[in-house]
């Protein structure tokens, strides 16, 4: 094992610990999580294996064992949880489907959630339908939020007749007269749930969704008005479930206690208020502690997953009991703790953008003096000097290029400055590492850092990274037997600035460059980002028309080796045409009539006819990726 540089460089024994390692030729390997005996699997090797069965990247990799070990964690966290503390109930979780509805991923839960009758969560009528296509266990839930109406409300209803437990979550009065007048007009009763809206506010990026101003559930007041209306219409029997979601992401453990011993007030109340309640469902929010710091911030959090459970248990049991309550059955609705860590990113480097040149220009006989005085600093230039040296290189840079700007120098004078420039700093950025240097000097150095152009789609396969700052463990995955010799930001394969990685997860901190190797010219190099498996895939979009990756779903087997469980085929330019109305047949009939006109015109001759027609066509059924 050669763990060494990867620790302390990415901190990848922090957040990675019992899924990735390195092994001794430099290479990241997949830990098997359900059997940490079985030898660990080289990813850059599983990649190439892909690549020969015609698998390219960039390339979605799904593990099951990563799966199953975290329907696994939570459940038995529960389960232990349940047995530690001497609770009454039973703990039935359900996954939301909103958070990766792809049918692999869906399917693979309800297969691993199997032994624990875990069941579903549906925010919509399309998710219904969905859980509705799957067998679960007798005892499994069926939650269903979010806006609902007649038609969704019927279907929730009639599924209870194939043995579905479907839960319908009131999220207001209004829907409650829907459900009213669907239950008249089927004679059937429904199983209700209602959404309270707790007045805790939790912390984090996702602090909107929690506390008086959240968009979903009730107040107090609203409340009473439903369990009157249910009252009068001789349904509050009906009322089973208080639903109150925690949020997302909650970074402080204490949130939780807080948030559940609020919810516990409510159906203490409720339970007063005559309704027969006895699921109490908490909802999402168990946090992924993507930079591995185990503290409450955006993107880390201060507790396990075993300690969520028993803070659950034990703020439920104790405020039953002093309430002298039976103990409910306890659901959660965790969705991101569930499946982040089930799928990385994985893509390869294009080419670089060096901000440094390994060696300097001389100036010309009739240069302008500034590029001799840029020349000069190389004379200078030592340890001592270095923040001098940054400074005076600038200077002098920034007057060349103003100088150039308005024509008293050329195109080539030019070029040999910047030249000159970028070997400076290329010295310095060797230099800087062995010195303390100031945040000044950093700041500056940063601005140095290379680029990396990947190829992969910002826009489609990490949105949260564009559009809330989400982290993500992003390393290279070979060559960590060597230490790193650049530092890089990445850019994607978009046309656009933003999209572009510059925020990194290293052992010291969050770092604005990566450190990696200079680019092999023999070999592809890869960069991984891990834990992309919640809310990425069908948040992301088709900037640029880029498309859905390939995505690969794969087996650990006991051996060392891989099974490769399923392929998906990523989308071809004609599938993205089409997404935007775009009909390839016409496209490709337009481009023939342009192909004719010009051969009639004699300006292309019929062999190039049959090239351009190849290479459009060709063009269209292939992947929209760098191939
Ligand atoms: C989004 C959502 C979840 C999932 O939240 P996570 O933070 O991913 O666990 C659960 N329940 C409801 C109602 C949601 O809207």
């Amino acid at each position: 094992m050669n763990d060494i540089l990867a620790e302390t460089i990415y901190g990848l024994d922090r957040w990675g610990h019992d899924l990735l390692c390195v092994l001794g030729d430099g290479d990241v390997a997949l830990k098997n999580p359900m059997m940490p005996e079985a030898p660990p699997i080289s990813l850059p090797e599983i990649i190439r294996d892909l690549n020969e069965r015609g698998i390219q990247a960039p390339l979605l990799l799904r593990v099951t064992a990563f799966l199953e070990a975290e329907i696994k964690r939570i459940n038995e966290g529960f389960g232990d949880a349940i047995d530690r503390t001497g609770y009454k109930g039973d703990y039935r979780g359900v996954f939301p489907i909103k958070v990766n509805q792809q049918a692999q991923v869906v399917d693979r839960i309800v297969e691993a959630g199997r032994a624990y009758s875990y069941g579903l969560e549906a925010g919509s009528k399309p998710e219904l339908v969905i859980a509705l296509a799957h067998r679960l266990p007798k005892e499994a839930m069926i939650v269903c939020n979010g806006v609902k109406d007649a038609e969704f409300i019927r279907l929730a209803i009639l599924s209870r007749k194939l043995g579905f437990n479907t839960v319908i979550v009131l999220e207001s009065a209004k829907e409650l007269e829907t459900v009213i007048e669907v239950v008249r007009e089927l004679g059937e009763e429904p199983l209700l749930g209602v959404r309270v809206k707790l007045t805790h506010r939790i912390g984090g990026n996702w602090a909107e969704s929690s506390g008086d101003r959240s968009s979903f559930g009730m107040n107090t007041d609203q409340l009473i008005a439903v369990v009157d209306r249910l009252k009068e219409e001789g349904l509050l029997h009906c009322l089973k479930l208080q639903h109150s979601h925690l949020g997302s992401q909650v970074p402080d453990v204490n949130d939780v206690r807080h948030a559940v011993t609020e919810a516990c007030r409510f159906f203490v109340e409720l339970i007063s208020e005559g309704a027969e309640l006895t699921h109490l469902d908490l909802g999402g929010g168990l946090g992924v502690d993507y930079t591995g710091e185990k503290i409450a911030s955006e993107n880390s959090v201060n507790y396990t997953v075993e300690e969520y459970c028993t803070n659950v248990v034990e703020t439920v049991a104790y405020a039953m009991d002093e309430a002298e309550i039976a103990h409910p059955t306890l659901i959660t609705e965790s969705g991101r703790a569930v499946v982040a860590t089930s799928s990385m990113l994985i893509f390869n480097v294009l080419e670089a953008t060096f901000y440094d040149a390994d060696s300097a220009a001389d100036p010309a006989e009739d240069d302008h003096h500034h590029v001799g005085d840029l020349a000069a600093i190389q004379g200078y230039l030592t340890e001592a000097r270095l923040q001098e040296c940054l400074n005076d290189a600038t200077f002098y840079r920034d007057e060349l290029r103003a100088l150039f700007r308005r024509g008293y120098i050329d195109l080539r004078q030019m070029a040999r400055a910047e030249r000159i420039y970028l070997h400076l700093m290329a010295r310095i950025k060797e230099l800087a590492p062995r010195i303390t240097t100031t945040p000044e000097i950093d700041a500056q150095l940063e601005k140095l850092a290379d680029i990396y152009h990947c190829n992969f789609s910002l826009f489609q396969s990490l949105p949260d990274v564009w559009a809330i700052d989400q982290l993500h463990p992003i390393i290279p995955l070979q060559n960590l037997n060597i230490e790193p010799d650049r530092r890089v930001v990445l850019s994607d394969i978009t046309c656009d600035s933003d999209g572009k990685i510059n925020r990194f997860i290293l052992a010291d901190g969050i770092s604005p460059s990566l450190p990696v190797h200079s680019l092999p010219e023999d070999r592809p190099y890869y960069l991984g980002v891990f834990f992309v498996g919640a809310y990425q895939e069908t948040l992301g979009d088709l900037h640029n028309l880029f498309g859905d990756t390939n995505v690969a779903t794969i087996a650990l087997r006991e051996d060392g080796h891989f099974d490769l469980l399923h392929e998906q085929e990523g989308d071809t330019i004609a599938e993205v045409m089409s997404y935007v109305e775009y009909d390839p047949k016409d496209c490709i009939d337009a481009f023939r009539r342009m192909v004719d006109e010009a051969i009639s015109r004699k300006t292309l001759n019929v062999a190039d006819r049959k090239a351009l027609m190849g290479a459009y066509r060709e063009s269209i059924e292939g992947y929209t990726y760098y191939e």
